[in-house]
C-alpha cells in the first residue's frame, strides 16, 4: 500500500475575495451585458499600462485569435506559420478561415518557435506568423519582427500565457500588429473564461471595434459619435459579460500579489532542483536573457518519454499532480488526415520529455519543498 499524506493539485485559481463583491455590484446595477464599467476598466488598464492602441475584452483567447484572422482578412490561399508545440486555437483560428497552416519547430533551449527556422517556411503565399510565448517566456521578438518586415508578413502574438511578461522592456502582446491574451481558469489571472485582444496597429482600430461587435458601429454609437448604429462590416460576437470583467478586475487589482506568490514558488523549485540538473538527471526551464517572464509554468525536461511517464507516476503515487503539455499539432490526429509534413524534432522532444509541476498562487513553500523532495527521491 502506498500511503498518501499530502495531496497537491496542479492548479487552482487565486481568488482575492473581491470578485464576489464586484459581481454583486454588477447584478445590483442591472447592466450585465458587455457595455458596463468593469469591461471599460479592464480595457483601460491594458491600454494605459501597455500604451496599446486599443484593448477589447473578449470571451476567450481563442475568440481573440479568431477575431485577428477576420481583421487581417486571412482566407483561402493564404499560409500562416504557427509553432507545432502549442494549443489547438493558435492554428484553428486561421484554419477555419481556409488558410493553410505551416508548422514551425521549437527552439532547442525552450519550446518557443525557432526563429531561425521561420524564414525557410515563408512562401509568396505567407500572410502571417503567430509566435506563442510559451510559459510566458518571450520569443525572440526582434528577430521575428525583422523577418516579418523583410518578407512583408504580419505578426499576431499568441500571448495567452504572457500577461505581465516582457521581451526586454516591451510587454508581450504589444509587438505584433495584434496580441491575444487568455484569462482562462488555468492562467495567472482569470475570469473563468475570458480573453483580450490588443490592437497595436492603429489602422485596424476602427475595424476591430466593428468586427468585435457583430459587424456594427455600435461602439461608436455608444460614444455618441453617430446617431444610430447599423451593419457596417463583417463580424461576430466576441464580447462577453460584465460578470466576467468584474471577476477579472478583482484579479488585476491584486496582480502584484499573485505574481509575487507564483514567483516565490517558481524560484523555490528552481533552486531546490538545480543540483539535479547539475548532476545531469534533468534540465530545468531555460529563460533567455531578453525575457522577463511571469512564472506561468515550471517544467522539467526528462531524458526521454519513458522517464517522464515514470516520474509523473511516481509523483502521482505521492499525491502530486504533474502533467506533460501539448501533443505537437503536426502529429495530431486531425492534422494528419490532410497533411504529411516533415518531422519537427524539437517539438516532438517537448511533447515527450516535458513535465509541468504544480504552480499556483495558493501553493505554499512547504508544498514545493515536498514536490522537490519527491523528485529527488525518484533519481536516488
Ligand atoms: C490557454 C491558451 C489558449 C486558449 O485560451 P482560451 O482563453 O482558453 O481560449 C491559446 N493559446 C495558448 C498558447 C494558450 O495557452
Amino acid at each position: 500500500m502506498i500511503s498518501i499524506n499530502k495531496q497537491i493539485n496542479f492548479n487552482r485559481p487565486f481568488i482575492t475575495g473581491k470578485e464576489i463583491i464586484y459581481i454583486q455590484e454588477v447584478l445590483n446595477g442591472g447592466l450585465i451585458s458587455s457595455e458596463g464599467e468593469f469591461i471599460r476598466k479592464c480595457q483601460d488598464y491594458f491600454e494605459k499600462r501597455y500604451q496599446s492602441g486599443k484593448a477589447l475584452f473578449t470571451s476567450s483567447c481563442t475568440s481573440a485569435l479568431e477575431m485577428a484572422a477576420l481583421l487581417l482578412d486571412i482566407g483561402p490561399g493564404d499560409e500562416v506559420i504557427v509553432p507545432a508545440y502549442t494549443f489547438t486555437s493558435t492554428a484553428n483560428a486561421f484554419l477555419i478561415r481556409g488558410a493553410k497552416i505551416v508548422f514551425a519547430d521549437s527552439r532547442s533551449d525552450n519550446p518557443n518557435i525557432d526563429e531561425k527556422s521561420v524564414e525557410a517556411l515563408i512562401s509568396p503565399k505567407t500572410k502571417l506568423i503567430v509566435p506563442v510565448h510559451y510559459a510566458g517566456v518571450a520569443c525572440n521578438m526582434e528577430e521575428l519582427m525583422r523577418i516579418a518586415e523583410r518578407n512583408g508578413v504580419k505578426l499576431v502574438e499568441d500571448a495567452a500565457q504572457g500577461v505581465n511578461a516582457f521581451y526586454k522592456d516591451k510587454v508581450l502582446g504589444s509587438m505584433g500588429q495584434i496580441g491575444c491574451y487568455s484569462f482562462h481558469n488555468t492562467k495567472n489571472i482569470t475570469s473563468g473564461e475570458g480573453g483580450l485582444i490588443l490592437i497595436n496597429d492603429a489602422s485596424l482600430g476602427k475595424k476591430a471595434e466593428q468586427v468585435y461587435h457583430k459587424g456594427t458601429n455600435r461602439i461608436a454609437f455608444n460614444r455618441g459619435e453617430i446617431s444610430k448604429y447599423e451593419w457596417v462590416n463583417k463580424g461576430s460576437s466576441y464580447t462577453t459579460s460584465e460578470l466576467n470583467a468584474a471577476c477579472l478586475w478583482a484579479q488585476l487589482e491584486d496582480l502584484e500579489i499573485i505574481q509575487e506568490r507564483r514567483g516565490k514558488i517558481w524560484k523555490y523549485y528552481y533552486q531546490s532542483l538545480k543540483p539535479l540538473e547539475e548532476q545531469g538527471y534533468l534540465r530545468l526551464n531555460d529563460v533567455p536573457e531578453f525575457a522577463r517572464h511571469n512564472y506561468h509554468i515550471f517544467y522539467l525536461l526528462l531524458k526521454n518519454e519513458n522517464e517522464r511517464l515514470q516520474l509523473a507516476t511516481h509523483l502521482k503515487n505521492k499525491g502530486i499532480a504533474a502533467y506533460s503539455h501539448y501533443h505537437a499539432l503536426h502529429n495530431s490526429q486531425y492534422f494528419k488526415t490532410f497533411y504529411k509534413g516533415s518531422q519537427l524534432d524539437n517539438a516532438e522532444y517537448y511533447e515527450k520529455c516535458l513535465l509541468r509541476l504544480p504552480l499556483y498562487s495558493g501553493l505554499q513553500e512547504e508544498d514545493a519543498a515536498y514536490v522537490s523532495s519527491v523528485i529527488a527521491s525518484f533519481f536516488r
